[in-house]
């Protein structure tokens, strides 16, 4: 008869997983990269085209939401830039927020007879 090894339980990972019903934004396939703040997917500066098309349709009915969101990108992208020496970009609210203000809030929504 082999005595069964029964060592001390190793510690087993906890994965911890969001809750499904919280209120989580979509897996994005543009992602930023870090620190460069460009597109992981297409390289562009971030937030790319197609990024912003998401963004739009996540937060189509906050825009408030939309800019609190992008403003909150624009901190880490400053702080990125300057902790690690890069030249910070000479229109970064533009490039992160300027596009959101701009965007025309209106949707097919408020076309309704
Ligand atoms: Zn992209």
């Amino acid at each position: 008869m082999t005595p069964v090894a029964d060592g001390p339980a190793s510690p087993a990972p906890t994965p911890t997983e969001p809750p499904s019903d919280a209120a989580q934004h979509n897996p994005t396939t543009h992602p930023p990269s870090r620190p460069s703040w460009r597109c992981e997917n297409c390289g562009k500066p971030w937030p790319c085209e197609q990024r912003r098309e998401e963004l739009l349709a996540e937060f189509r009915r906050d825009r408030l939401a939309l800019l609190l969101y992008l403003a909150a990108h624009l901190v880490d992208a400053v702080d990125d830039f300057q902790e690690h020496g890069t030249d910070v970009a000479p229109d970064l609210y533009g490039r992160f927020m300027g596009w959101a203000r701009r965007h025309p809030a209106g949707t097919a929504d408020s076309d309704r007879p």
